[in-house]
């Protein structure tokens, strides 16, 4: 049986193999010429440095894939835990390093208050709980719609973990001290969504950084997306690079394979899009083939923000920590801004990762890089690029001046910028949304699009606007559901 993956992304990649495990014939399609999406990375000037994702949390997780393909980790990849996880810088008031080192964060936060650490312990003790049951009744589960999820235990765990409140006002119930509940909530931007208006359930992200800790692969994260490439070709799955997919080729209300975009159709038993999911069914899926996805339905999905970069090749070493966040003096206007308004941010959120304190061969000798993401809205909001990227730069390196780090500028010897227009173009992301689909509480768990279309048979998604959701481990997982459902349908006697 053949199947034909679109995109080599993470998702698409790790689905691949899990398939071609299985017995499948498996075929990737890529637009572009590397492997990984959005897990990318740019060599230049002897410089290397990570385009997307620089946090490994839940190692776990690309363990657990390593392991279901008989290989082990440590052949691939040299994981290295990080101390303190990251510093986050309060706008005129201070810092905090959060730690994994239970005695270490305690001190870090009775910095700050007493009472705030004296509650970490019950913090700690609650999130153990809903972590195991958001594991088995939510995130390693197949749904195929929002009936699957009545299910008294999960019920219950959903609504004391906070389902119908936000993360930010969860925080509330153990911390008062305004900075420690922005550290335990300001992770919901990793997944494209405000804190003060994302499900509760998602602070299980600071308890997941903050017990599992936060990893770095040498040689940038990027090696993941190498690695899993190896393990694909190892399992004999091919991947044509810089073959975009034009079509998803439905007869009878059944995908039989795709046309590519000179015309030739590869056919095939069962098709997965591993792209932005509503970019798929917009881009890729003609409207009277998908009479219950019409356009004004999938203009209805709320999209995640988008991210302004910059990426910077540096004379000499800069001094700050792995990761660093610049927060805002008022952090929840800013994500007002972003999220609500979708204006261009006042006062930005600033992340940076200066992975060279742990990582020389990035740079050339005597040399470091710098990668610095600031969440702005995605392309509905409108903001003309060509004007405004110049001014973001400009508040970004101030606000660096302000932490100490000045005259920045004059070391620069290499410098690249994206902005949400070429993350669109780059990845195919419908609004150039870096997270895909928003995982407000309608389009999360049962409520998210499944990854199996409901009506068009032998389709399938995987990937970051699927359930579970965006990020490396979580788009693992996805891959994992895939298998998981090949298997139920393919060689349980499955019927559809
Ligand atoms: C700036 C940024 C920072 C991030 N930071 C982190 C982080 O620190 N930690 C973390 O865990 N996650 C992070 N993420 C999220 C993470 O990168 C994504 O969730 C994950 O990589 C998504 O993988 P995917 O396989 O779902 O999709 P993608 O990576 O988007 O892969 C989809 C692939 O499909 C291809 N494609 C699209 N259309 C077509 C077509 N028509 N034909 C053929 N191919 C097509 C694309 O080119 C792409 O290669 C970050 C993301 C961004 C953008």
């Amino acid at each position: 049986m053949k199947v034909v993956i679109i995109g080599a992304g993470v998702g698409g990649m790790a689905a691949a193999c899990r398939l071609a495990k299985l017995g499948f014939e498996v075929e990737i399609y890529e637009k572009n010429g590397n492997a990984g999406g959005r897990l990318a990375c740019m060599q230049k000037e002897n410089f290397r440095v990570d385009i997307g994702p620089t946090l490994l949390l839940m190692p776990w997780v690309l363990r657990k894939f390593f392991d279901d393909m008989g290989m082990r980790l440590e052949d691939w990849l040299h994981l290295e835990q990080l101390h303190p996880i990251y510093r986050i810088y309060f706008e005129g008031d201070g810092q905090f390093s959060p730690y994994s080192d239970v005695k270490k964060m305690i001190e870090e936060m009775a910095n700050i208050s007493q009472k705030d650490a004296d509650a970490y312990g019950r913090y700690l003790a609650d999130y153990k709980k809903y972590y195991q049951i958001a594991l088995e009744e939510f995130i390693e589960k197949n749904f195929d719609s929002p009936l699957d999820m009545i299910n008294p235990k999960a019920i219950a765990a959903l609504l004391s973990a906070g389902a119908l409140r936000d993360v930010y006002s969860k925080t509330g119930d153990y911390f008062a001290d305004p900075r420690i509940r922005l550290a335990f909530s300001i992770q919901s931007v990793y997944i494209g969504a405000a804190p003060t208006a994302l499900p509760a359930v998602y602070g299980l992200i600071p308890y997941v950084e903050f017990t599992e800790g936060v990893w770095y692969p040498k040689g940038g994260l990027y090696k993941i997306a190498e690695a899993i490439r190896q393990v694909c070709y190892q399992m004999g799955v091919k991947i044509k690079f810089g073959n975009p997919v034009k079509k998803i080729m439905i007869e009878n209300m059944q995908a039989v394979g795709v046309m590519l975009e000179g015309g030739e159709i590869v056919r095939a038993d069962a098709v997965i899009s591993n792209a932005d999911l509503i970019y798929t069914y917009l881009c890729l899926i003609e409207e009277k083939d998908r009479p219950h996805m019409p356009n004004s339905k999938l203009r209805l999905l709320k999209n995640s923000c988008s991210a302004f970069m910059i990426y910077l090749g540096i004379k000499g070493a800069v001094d700050l920590p792995h990761h660093t966040f610049l927060l805002p003096k008022d952090s929840l206007k800013t994500f007002e801004e972003i999220f609500e308004k979708k204006t261009m941010p006042q006062e930005p959120g600033i992340y940076i990762a200066n992975p060279c304190v742990h990582d020389s061969s990035l740079a050339p000798e005597g040399h470091s890089i710098l990668y610095i993401l600031v969440p702005v809205p995605n392309l509905s909001s409108k903001i003309n690029w060509d004007e405004e990227a110049g001014r973001l730069r400009r508040k970004v390196f101030e606000r660096l001046e302000r932490i100490g780090i000045k005259e920045l500028e004059k070391r620069i010897v290499m410098e690249e910028r994206i902005t949400p227009q070429n993350w669109k173009e780059m990845f195919n992301l419908e609004d150039g949304a870096t997270f895909g689909l928003s995982p407000t509480l309608l389009q999360s768990a049962g409520f998210r699009p499944p990854n199996k279309d409901r009506k068009i048979k032998r389709l399938y998604f995987v990937g970051a606007s699927t359930h579970p959701g965006s990020g490396i481990p979580i788009v693992l997982l996805s891959a994992q559901l895939i298998e998981k459902r090949f298997k139920e349908e393919f060689f349980a006697g499955g019927n559809r």
